[in-house]
């Protein structure tokens, strides 16, 4: 079972499925990312502020898979913006993660009323430029942050993670990324369980026609419609069953049913309103 990759605008290549550490317990963090390596993962997408970077790297080093093989992601929190800061800030989250690089560095928020996201873009291309990271994205940004970046930067993000889901499909940005190159990483892509997605018949109909579960449902239909993503789960049984994801294909009329669940609902916060 191997998993697709995706080539990003700076030449690297990212698997498509990863696995997520957001609300991960830090004293839990190696235990759970060493399964989640056990069961195949080789991208983990963590973040500065989830505070689990050590636990990411610690099951890293016990892994021993060759650093080429791995594709880790962190990110630039709210309060690291600006220059300086985001020099600081990078070099912090490589120490706690025992790398030398990370493959994905990513502003973790627009905050767009401290109106400091362009000078951390400007900073993110100097990251790059002094291989701290392979490749760099921006988070929660709507399609103004977005134009603002690619005007004034030299580098055009290689992603945008977004919230994205069944009920919360963000067509406009999809469209806009598509246009510039940018790909898009769906974050909540289970809904974060905050509603019943795996209750809606469109989920249902195709996983007992499949023989899987509305989860892995639900997966596929992020990884058909080529966005990039990495659900969360702390128990090991799931873990395996959100990989496990590669031997059945939804057809036309399957994806077409999930498609018309979008029902512009955010379970999480509104990057407008995040300052
Ligand atoms: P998610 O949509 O992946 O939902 C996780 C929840 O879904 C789990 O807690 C569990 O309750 C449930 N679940 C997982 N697998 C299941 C299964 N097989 N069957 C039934 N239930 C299952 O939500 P998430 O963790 O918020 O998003 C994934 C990742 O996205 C995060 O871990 C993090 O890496 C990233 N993220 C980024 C941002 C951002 O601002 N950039 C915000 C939130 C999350």
């Amino acid at each position: 079972m191997s998993v697709p990759t995706i080539t990003l605008n700076s030449g690297h290549e990212i698997p498509q499925l990863g696995f997520g550490v957001f609300k991960v317990d830090p004293e839990q963090t190696e235990r759970i990312v060493t399964d989640a390596l056990e069961a195949g993962y080789r991208h983990i997408d963590t973040a500065a502020i989830y505070g689990n970077e050590a636990g990411v790297g610690a099951a890293i080093e016990k892994s021993g898979i060759p650093r080429d093989e791995l594709f880790i992601t962190t990110k630039l929190w709210n309060s690291d913006q600006g220059t300086q800061s985001a020099f600081d800030a990078i070099d912090l989250s490589l120490e706690k993660l025992g790398l030398e690089y990370v493959d994905l560095y990513l502003i973790h928020w627009p905050t767009a009323q401290r109106d400091l996201y362009l000078e951390s873009w400007l900073a993110l291309e100097q990251i790059a430029a002094d291989g701290k990271s392979r490749s760099i994205g921006v988070s929660n940004f709507q399609v103004p942050h977005l134009e603002k970046v690619l005007a004034g930067g030299s580098v055009v993000p290689a992603v945008n993670q977004i919230e994205l889901h069944p009920a919360f499909q963000q067509r406009p940005i999809r469209e806009f990324a598509a246009g510039h190159g940018i790909h898009i990483e769906a974050w909540g892509p289970l809904g974060q369980g905050k509603y019943d997605l795996f209750g809606e018949t469109a989920l249902t109909a195709a996983a007992e026609a499949h023989g899987k579960s509305p989860a892995q449902v639900a997966i596929r239909w992020h990884l058909q419609n080529g966005i990039i993503v990495f659900p969360k789960s702390n128990s090991a049984e799931r873990i395996a069953q959100n990989f496990d994801v590669f031997d059945f294909e939804l057809s036309a009329d399957e994806l077409a049913a999930i498609d018309a669940l979008d029902a512009g609902k955010r379970v999480g916060a509104n990057p407008d309103e995040v300052n």
